[in-house]
């Protein structure tokens, strides 16, 4: 089913997976996985792709089991230095699935990657046009706190309404642990025509290897109070993944009363996160959901 259609009747629930690193156990780990999130009846799962296209054929499997334990897949593609030819393996193998949703993505130049990274697709925008021939719903992403390269908060909402009218139906954000971000991007983006519906991406901070990762890669501000819990914890495992589950259930309460369409749910892999977060939110998500 499209997203976009289920995003018109509901607030979603969706949870994101990546591909492991491929051994067999490795891969039927994740299967596990994803038949335990199955029980909270997510609206969709995402699977992460490789940027360059590395692990394209371990993230398409992952997107068929899901499809076959009768889950909605969100495949993400990442253009970049992918020529033509190897998008169209991948988008056919996925249309072979019956995958109907993809996010369309740029990708990052991996470190220590030699050559221009954008060679074929130099933004997300480039591979959504190339993608409309499949007639894929799709999706794409957004920074509540702007991309890093560029070089205004404004600039950055322009090109998200280029992703927009190149035919992105709805937006995931990267995490942010501060919700005004949030709020500032919708209001933003709705001042300058963006109609679609922009769901919030929340990550639990569950392990201090989680904080250095965040800062590194995704560039998100940790609040002080947030910052000085985890802190004060960092030695108490049990108790900073405490912290860390609560404040990503209060900032999902928070945005579902101020009207988030949803929520997706980076949960590392685990579906330990995705049980614990939904045990403190059961009514909240069987009412609200
Ligand atoms: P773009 O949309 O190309 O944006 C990159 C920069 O270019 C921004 O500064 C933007 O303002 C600017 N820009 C955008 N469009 C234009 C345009 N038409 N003209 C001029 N400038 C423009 N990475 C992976 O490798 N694999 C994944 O599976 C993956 N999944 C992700 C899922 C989500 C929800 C998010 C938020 C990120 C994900 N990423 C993934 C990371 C993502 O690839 C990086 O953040 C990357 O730096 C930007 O990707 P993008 O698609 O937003 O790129």
């Amino acid at each position: 089913m499209r997203i976009d259609d289920i995003l018109k009747n509901k607030k979603t629930l969706s949870f994101e997976v990546f591909p492991p690193k491929k051994t067999e156990t490795e891969t039927a780990k994740l299967f596990d996985t994803i038949r335990e999130l199955k029980k909270l009846q997510p609206d969709f799962i995402s699977v992460t792709y490789g940027a360059g296209g590395s692990n394209a054929r371990n993230s398409a499997e992952i997107a068929g089991f899901i499809k076959s334990e009768g889950i909605e897949p969100l495949a993400h593609i990442t253009g970049g230095p992918s020529a033509p030819q190897e998008i169209d393996e991948v988008a056919s193998g996925l249309k072979e699935l019956g995958v109907e949703n993809v996010l369309a993505l740029r990708g990052d130049k991996p470190v220590g990657y030699d050559g221009d990274y954008c060679k074929y697709f130099r933004h997300a925008t480039n591979l959504q046009e190339y993608l409309k021939k499949y007639g894929f719903t799709m999706g794409a992403a957004c920074y509540p706190e702007g991309h890093s390269e560029c070089e205004s908060l404004y600039a950055d909402l322009v090109n998200l309404k280029k992703k927009e009218d190149c035919g992105a139906k709805f937006f995931i954000t990267q995490i942010f642990y501060d919700n005004s971000y949030y709020y500032r991007l919708v209001n933003e983006a709705r001042k300058i025509g963006i109609t679609s519906p922009i769901i919030p991406g929340i990550m639990p901070i569950t392990n201090p290897k989680n904080i250095a990762r965040i800062k590194t890669m995704c560039g998100s501000t940790i609040p002080m109070e947030l910052r000085n819990m985890l802190e004060i914890y960092s030695d108490n495992p049990v108790v900073m993944r405490e912290v860390g589950l609560n404040y990503a259930a209060y900032q999902i309460m928070d945005l579902t009363a101020k009207g988030a369409p949803g929520v997706h749910l980076y949960i590392m892999n685990r579906a330990d996160t995705a049980l614990e977060i939904y045990g403190r939110l059961k009514n909240f998500f069987n009412e609200l959901y």
